[in-house]
């Protein structure tokens, strides 16, 4: 990747952990040494994002998993991105795969979560990725390019944007994305932003990778050129995030 583009590493820690074994977690990653290429963000259960956030060396940023599209109301269940900026966390996941194929959210549900979150400060890990059967039916180029017009449609300034492209069938799946895979479709990505947005932001604008990243396999695709970091559910939670973190190093 450029050097202009700081190396992202996030971590998602999905629905797991609690405070002892989270406490532990954080212990160990405020003992890493993060390379001055690189950021690091951690993404808590949002019911630990002030516990998370208060133990967490600053060194290490966090992120809640979702947050909801306006400031505040009647919407039983659901959190704010002044809510999270409160907590002290500065980022936000949306778009996972999980939120679009398990809980359903739409590209347009999306692209309104995205707006609201960058209008209220918050960094956004905006994540898009094909299922098995439109990588197989040919269509993967379309699928990620019309799950990033939803986005972009909704992005004025793309400073604290990172899109994070994460097929399916590589989540949790074990089965990684081979370097030349991720490579081709990043490369696709970062034309679609020149094309579509401006050239600086294509050139500016981070694409990290996700779906079953380990410390094995981090250095190989990191090398690519326009893999730009990852973001890491599994091994995130385990000693291995340790060596990712140092995947540019
Ligand atoms: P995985 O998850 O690393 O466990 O495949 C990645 C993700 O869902 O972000």
């Amino acid at each position: 990747a450029m050097a202009s583009r700081k190396f992202f590493v996030g971590g998602n820690w999905k629905m797991n952990g609690d405070k002892k074994c989270l406490g532990e977690l954080i212990t160990s990653m405020n003992g890493a040494k993060v390379p001055a290429n690189t950021e690091v963000v951690c993404g808590a259960p949002s019911i630990y994002l002030d516990f998370v956030r208060q133990k967490l060396d600053a060194k290490i940023g966090v992120a809640a998993q979702n947050c909801y599209k306006v400031a505040k109301g009647a919407f039983t269940g659901e959190i704010s991105p002044a809510m999270i900026k409160d907590c002290g966390a500065n980022w936000v996941i949306l778009g996972h795969s999980e939120r679009r194929h398990i809980f359903g959210e739409s590209d347009e549900l999306i692209g309104q979560k995205v707006a609201h979150a960058l209008s209220e400060g918050l960094g956004v890990i905006a994540c898009i990725g094909e299922k098995l059967d439109e990588r197989e039916a040919g269509i993967t180029d379309k699928v990620v390019f019309d799950q990033t017009k939803a986005i972009a449609d909704n992005v004025k300034d793309w400073c604290k944007v990172v899109l994070a492209y994460e097929p399916v069938w590589a989540i949790g799946t074990g089965k990684t994305a081979t370097p030349q895979q991720a490579q081709e479709v990043h490369e696709k990505l970062r034309c679609w932003l020149k094309t579509h947005v401006s050239e600086p932001v294509s050139q500016s604008t981070r694409i990290i990778y996700g779906g079953s990243v380990t410390g094995a396999n981090c250095k190989d695709l990191a090398c690519q050129p326009d893999v730009d970091g990852f973001l890491v559910g599994g091994a995130s939670l385990k000693p291995e995030f340790l060596d990712i973190i140092q995947a540019k190093n």
